[in-house]
């Protein structure tokens, strides 16, 4: 039991908090709770139906609990919701209930069978942050968020997130005082679109007070089986939005569907299938003769988490990231051959190392996403003796990442052009072109860069300050004793088990690397760094026989930037950034500023490091959620720390610190 646990009891069957002592759902029938309260006085079926054929609707939600509200919203959509619509459903929750409990608590509901099955495929135990789901071909999204609603849902962009309508469940509030306060109905007002309207199956004073005075119309009327009566009403106009940063803006693209996207690896897949999946007509422009040839070519990649307990931004983007690939691999590719969750030991080989893992597992997060090991229970966990324990990641894995490149290319939408060596673009005033080295050109109002330190040759991109690393991985053939292997293994270098017969490990890294062939020394720094990985293992494939000489591999470069974080997001004029902001301490709530000098469509998915098949995949669905003003995956100070206008802001208060002539 963790910090996070539900404390669930099960009586006659149904879920009840210990927490809080509450049921999850009326006792009468939870189903019909919702409909009544929920969903038909929220008119939802009436407004579904009268949706335009490409209209979206945001729902927002206090307390997730079994997602019985979420799944019966899900249907009734089916149903009245025109084909081309699109659902966001945004749902907070501070103690997400454990997969097999929510397997259970849904079970009492056959007929939501179909909904319950598709959330379950893709639900495991949640930490914290933001999780994104996709439903019925990305028809409906779910962003569940979890932590405390009260530090949640004031990290939510009113712009892109605005709710039309509201669920307020969240436990009674004489049960649950915290939730139900001014802080929350202040920050309901915030998130409504004009128009909101909000249900929820309690009367209590202190509710409907706390409405009122953020602005929405009250109606007391019938409530549902023992309760007399509920709430229901909506709020005319919200408030006026508060100040944002302008320079951390995304603007909004109000053009044609049609985006150029630059790179086939996995970043510029992932965001080319983001946009595929929401109409767009997207082409990927690979300068190489075939996708996945830089980074993302190697033959096993790790799903890579190097996390800190103090949760920092990088922290939170990996914690919302890796949980998103999880949700995607299975979908997507074949288990066991192009990805594996075979589980990851991350150990402690130094006293930093432990000093980190002993912090990252007194945070009580779910064990089934990570927890500590001793060496001994390390080595049953990889099959093979490990010199220390550390941290264990059960649902990590390996992923052969050309095949997930290859797969998200072929969404349909995405039209694939292999050398394509693009070398410079221009916008005309309506769109940009961009010319390939061979005199061919493509247009599109939408330009995404995903190809890594290249972009850098753009003009309009040079400022980004990307660095490419050279890194280099080795592969041995697999011998009898080798197979034991079956986890990654991760210390200051890793090991894969077998793919294919052999196993891939690795990986150096070369900050002044000016070229890509594969070297024999590199091949000795894997092999030596494999030998203090794990002895056992080193042996296994061969030991003292094994020769840095007769090994292959592959070199690649990766791509990051001063802070680790990626770069996605758009594009400012860097030159105008200075006369546009040019005393940023003149620049904040009181003086509005002007908006940034934009590059009109360009946008960024970049410098993803060697995390890119944890943190490229969300980037994409955020960079295609927020080109169609949806709600975005993650919480805006992380939109913020990933803006790539941060250097230019950054780079602007040195400018003008106090000392500075
Ligand atoms: N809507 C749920 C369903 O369809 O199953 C039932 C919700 S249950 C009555 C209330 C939920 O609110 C619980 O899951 C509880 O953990 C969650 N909750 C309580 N306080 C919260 C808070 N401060 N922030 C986020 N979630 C909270």
């Amino acid at each position: 039991m963790t910090a996070s646990s539900p404390l669930l009891d099960w009586q006659d069957g149904q879920p009840v908090s210990t927490r809080f002592g509450d049921v999850y759902f009326s006792r009468d029938s939870g189903l019909d709770e919702t409909h009544h309260v929920f969903l038909a006085h929220n008119r939802l079926a009436e407004r579904w139906a009268a949706l335009p054929a490409d209209g979206r609707f945001v729902l927002g939600e206090t307390g997730f609990g079994t997602g019985l509200n979420v799944l019966c919203a899900w249907q009734l959509w089916r149903r009245c919701a025109p084909a081309g619509a699109r659902l966001h459903v945004i749902s907070t929750e501070k103690y997400p209930i454990p997969p097999e409990q929510l397997a259970r608590a849904l079970a009492l509901w056959p007929e939501l069978a179909e909904f319950s099955q598709a959330l379950l495929a893709q639900y495991a135990a949640l930490g914290p942050g933001w999780h994104r789901f996709s439903f019925d071909e990305g028809a409906v999204t779910l962003t569940l968020l979890v932590g405390d609603a009260l530090d949640t849902l004031p990290q939510l962009d009113a712009a892109s997130s605005a709710v039309d309508a509201w669920f307020l469940d969240g436990f009674a509030p004489a049960r649950n005082p915290e939730l139900w306060s001014p802080a929350l109905f202040a920050q309901l007002a915030r998130l409504s679109a004009p128009g909101a309207s909000y249900a929820t199956f309690t009367s209590a004073g202190v509710v409907k007070r706390g409405l009122a005075e953020a602005g929405f119309s009250v109606r007391r009327v019938a409530g549902f089986g023992s309760k007399r009566h509920m709430l229901c009403g909506e709020l005319a106009a919200p408030p006026a939005p508060a100040w944002r940063a302008p320079w951390f803006a995304w603007p909004r693209h109000t053009g044609q569907r049609r985006a150029l996207v630059l790179g086939g690896g996995i970043a510029g897949a992932a965001a080319a299938a983001a946009l595929a999946r929401r109409g767009w007509a997207v082409t990927l422009l690979e300068q190489k003769a075939a996708l996945a040839d830089g980074a993302s070519g190697n033959a096993q990649g790790v799903l890579h988490t190097k996390l800190s307990p103090h949760l920092t931004p990088l922290t939170r983007l990996l914690l919302s990231g890796y949980a998103y690939s999880l949700r995607q691999l299975p979908r997507q590719l074949r288990a066991g051959e192009d990805w594996d969750a075979c589980g990851i030991v991350q150990q402690s080989f130094d006293a930093d190392e432990a000093q980190r893992h002993a912090g990252l597992a007194a945070l009580g997060l779910p064990e089934a996403l990570l927890r500590p090991v001793d060496a001994a229970q390390a080595s049953a966990l990889a099959g093979v003796a490990l010199p220390h324990g550390g941290l264990w990641f059960a649902q990590g894995g390996w992923v052969h990442p050309p095949a997930w490149v290859r797969q998200l290319a072929a969404t349909p939408g995405v039209t694939v052009c292999c050398g394509a060596d693009i070398v410079a673009l221009e916008h005309d005033g309506e769109q940009w072109q961009a010319r390939a080295a061979d005199g061919r050109q493509w247009q599109a109002p939408v330009v995404v860069a995903a190809n890594a330190h290249q972009a850098g040759q753009f003009s309009q991109l040079a400022h980004l300050p990307i660095k490419p690393i050279r890194g280099q991985v080795s592969h041995a053939p697999a011998t009898e004793a080798s197979l034991a292997l079956r986890a990654v293994v991760c210390g200051e270098s890793y090991i894969s088990p077998a793919r294919h017969g052999r196993h891939c490990f690795g990986a150096t890294f070369r900050f002044q690397a000016e070229q890509l062939a594969v070297t024999t020394e590199e091949h000795q720094e894997n092999l030596d760094k494999l030998a203090a990985l794990s002895p056992d293992v080193w042996r296994r494939l061969g030991g003292e026989a094994l020769s840095a000489q007769a090994l292959d591999g592959r070199s690649g470069w990766r791509a990051t930037t001063p802070d680790y974080l990626p770069l996605v997001g758009p594009v400012a004029d860097a030159a105008a950034f200075a006369d546009v902001y040019p005393a940023p301490e003149r620049c904040g709530p009181r003086q509005p500023g002007p908006d940034a000098p934009w590059l009109p469509g360009l946008y960024v998915s970049l410098a993803h490091g060697s995390r890119g098949l944890v943190t490229a995949p969300l980037a994409g669905e955020l960079l295609a959620a927020m080109l169609n003003h949806e709600p975005a995956p993650l919480p805006q100070p992380l939109l913020d720390a990933l803006h790539p206008n941060r250097f230019l802001w950054r780079a602007q208060k040195r400018r003008h610190a106090p000392g500075r002539a």
